[in-house]
């Protein structure tokens, strides 16, 4: 149900968006999801969909960007992607807070992002 609440909100945003340009249709909005929002994009789509029936948005396309986690360590300085560690008891591959160059503590500097990049509308 997590993305069901997100896309409610990100669907709210654009038609206050869309009513205050006085806009008749949405033709394409256009989504950034951090890999660390753990957002399921055909989950996201889904749920667009059936959110934006009966509502200028109606027929729109939602195109999803996906943006790689990124890290910083405090330790050597690391910047990049996260290292990735497979949990036997789960069979997926869980993102850890450890440096893959040294093993130190790193911080998140991205990924944990929603952002609405771009609405197409008809004003
Ligand atoms: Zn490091």
């Amino acid at each position: 149900m997590h993305e069901y609440s997100v896309t409610t909100q990100i669907v709210s945003k654009v038609l206050r968006e869309a009513e205050s340009r006085r806009a008749k249709r949405v033709l394409e909005v256009k989504l950034q999801i951090g890999e660390l929002t753990f957002l399921n994009p055909e989950q996201v789509k889904f749920w667009y969909k059936a959110l934006v029936k009966g509502t200028v948005m109606e027929g729109s396309k939602l195109i999803i960007q996906e943006k790689r986690g990124l890290v910083r360590c405090l330790k050597c300085g690391y910047e990049g992607s996260f290292k990735y560690e497979d949990d036997p008891a789960y069979h997926i591959a869980f993102p850890t807070l450890l440096c893959p160059k040294c093993g130190g503590v790193v911080e998140i500097i991205g990924g944990r992002e929603c952002i609405i990049e771009n609405i197409k509308m008809v004003v």
